[in-house]
């Protein structure tokens, strides 16, 4: 990582950088885009890691906002790809297009982020009240009924299982379980809970959970597994459930 960034680390971070890159054999670079500058609506995590097998790079909105904190929550995105193996989702080649690309992204992050919080907040406990800023402002999203039936549906499933599991908050779990009610979303929310929880450490298994479970076309999906040291990476069919 770049001298500039890096020496802005503690040192405990400082050595998650320094196994990420033993074990890319790249570095971890940092770049500032400025258009992903979100204070505006307080995005509580205006960081963002791209990854593959030839490239680690931190995306951030200015210098000012490389907080160690934020700066943890993509190392451990980075660490779980690099380091732990883990696929990540991808669409397979033959569906790609850009808006399919981002969808299974943002799935992907979805799941990682049900193992990336809890690990957050042991580190830093103070990332628990934006996390729970960020999920009322989802919920808000889901109570207003802005957006997409789909998207507003899987928001409050999603919501219930992610809170109960890395975001303890009493006030949050009662609203999240109050808009499911009211929504008549409950069993599904509660079936999805039981079901991803026991999976998460097999992405695979989680994987196809998501797929289950918002009904997705299992045909598009590719887990993609980096291999950095050969600078290449392996797609992986989900198997059939
Ligand atoms: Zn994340």
């Amino acid at each position: 990582m770049e001298d500039l960034y890096f020496s802005r680390l503690p040192l405990a971070l400082q050595n998650i950088v320094l196994e990420i890159e033993a074990a890319a054999s790249f570095d971890v670079t940092v770049k500032i885009c400025p258009w992903r500058d979100k204070t505006d609506s307080q995005e509580s995590q205006p960081l963002r890691c791209v990854v593959d097998e030839t490239e680690a790079r931190i995306l951030i909105p200015s210098l000012d906002q490389f907080r160690p904190s934020s700066v943890l929550h993509e190392l451990l995105h980075l660490r779980r790809f690099l380091i732990q193996c883990v696929p990540q989702i991808n669409v397979c080649e033959r569906f790609w297009t850009l808006e399919a690309e981002a969808f299974f992204a943002e799935l992907d992050n979805s799941l990682e982020h049900f193992l990336i919080i809890p690990e957050e907040i042991r580190w830093y406990p103070e990332r628990l009240a934006q996390w729970i800023t960020k999920m009322n402002r989802n919920l808000d999203k889901v109570e207003t009924g802005s957006g997409d039936a789909d998207d507003r549906e899987f928001d409050a499933v999603y919501s219930l299982a992610l809170i109960e599991h890395a975001i303890p908050d009493n006030n949050l779990k009662s609203r999240s379980r109050a808009l499911l009610s009211r929504l008549s979303l409950m069993d599904r929310a509660i079936s999805f809970r039981n079901a991803i929880i026991p999976t998460l450490s097999d992405k695979e298994a989680a994987t196809a959970v998501f797929v289950e479970h918002f009904s997705l076309d299992r045909e598009m999906i590719c887990l993609k597994y980096l291999d950095p040291i050969n600078r290449t990476h392996e797609l992986k069919k989900l198997m059939q459930a």
